[in-house]
């Protein structure tokens, strides 16, 4: 092995890559490290502060939603180590968007443990025509390389993974690829139902982003706010995040921690439709704002 780079030189070149305005996503990561807890049942959190993860325990496997941040793979493997469960038995994975902080685990699960890889199809094709729309070369970490899904979402599949069964849609936006998805948990007050919405970002939004990929009437952001409608009318009593900032993770954590016998803080039925009307309209207060156009 060679290599004619110094060590001081390396020092320097990440020195530099620290003063990026970017960095606070890749170095220090343990710092965002959640301890996993369960949310309601048989649905748990194994994410860390910023970026979300469930691990589902489907009686017959794990599922993951989202594998997290590039670099951020061992703290995953160590939350579902901590959390009680075993790494081994994730057998699929189900992707909320193609994004590079929500694929972070893809490649090392599947290699490691042979799981299921699962992304939106318009995603899985936006990996073979414009993968640098992943944002997967901001990764800060030469070896990460987009994964190859073992399955591509469609609209309306309903699939079974032991004994859940989750129904998908696609609601593009965020990315073309986003899938919303819908399962019974099982807990002690019954069964709840489950939303998920995979990605409400702006940033792909951005009059800038849209110009430079081909979108300059800006059509994207009408796709947006017609996904929001597709699945509005959704009953969901149990409203998973894609970011912690979408459902307050940690702040109903914290009620959890500090009511333990009380109500459940996840489980709340008017979260789902408030927190998608409360996108909609940012949208269209976005929107209409000049400087975004
Ligand atoms: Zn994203």
């Amino acid at each position: 092995m060679t290599s004619r780079e110094s060590y001081e030189a390396y020092l320097s070149r990440r020195e530099e890559l620290a003063r990026d305005r970017m960095a606070h996503y890749w170095l220090n990561q343990e710092s965002r490290y959640v301890h996993p807890f369960q949310i309601y049942g048989n649905v748990w959190y194994v994410g860390d502060s910023w970026v979300c993860v469930h691990l589902i325990d489907t009686g017959d496997g794990l599922l993951l939603i989202d594998s997290g941040n590039c670099g951020a793979t061992a703290m995953l493997v160590n939350a579902v180590w901590e959390a009680g469960f075993n790494p081994a038995d994730v057998k699929w994975i189900v992707h909320s968007h193609g994004h590079v902080d929500h694929i972070g685990g893809a490649n090392f699960f599947k290699r490691m443990y042979g799981t299921k890889l699962y992304l939106g199809e318009p995603d899985a094709r936006m990996y073979r025509e414009r993968p640098e729309l992943s944002f997967i070369q901001d990764s800060r970490n030469d070896c990460d390389i987009l994964f190859t899904p073992d399955y591509e979402i469609k609209e309306g599949d309903v699939l079974t993974f032991g004994n859940i069964t989750m129904t998908f849609y696609l609601v593009p936006g965020h990315t073309d690829g986003c899938i919303a998805c819908f399962f019974d948990a099982d807990g002690p007050e019954g069964k709840k139902r489950c939303g998920y919405y995979g990605g409400f970002g702006f940033n792909t939004l951005q009059k800038d982003f849209l110009i430079e990929i081909g979108d300059p009437e800006y059509r994207t952001r009408t796709v947006y706010l017609n996904s929001l409608a597709k699945v509005r009318e959704q009953k969901v009593e149990l409203f998973l995040g894609n970011h912690c900032v979408n459902n307050d993770t940690l702040g109903r954590r914290e009620r959890q921690l500090a009511d333990p016998e009380g109500p459940n803080p996840f489980l709340d039925e008017k979260l789902w439709g408030s927190y998608l009307d409360q996108k909609r309209d940012e949208l269209l207060a976005f929107m209409s704002d000049p400087a975004n156009n």
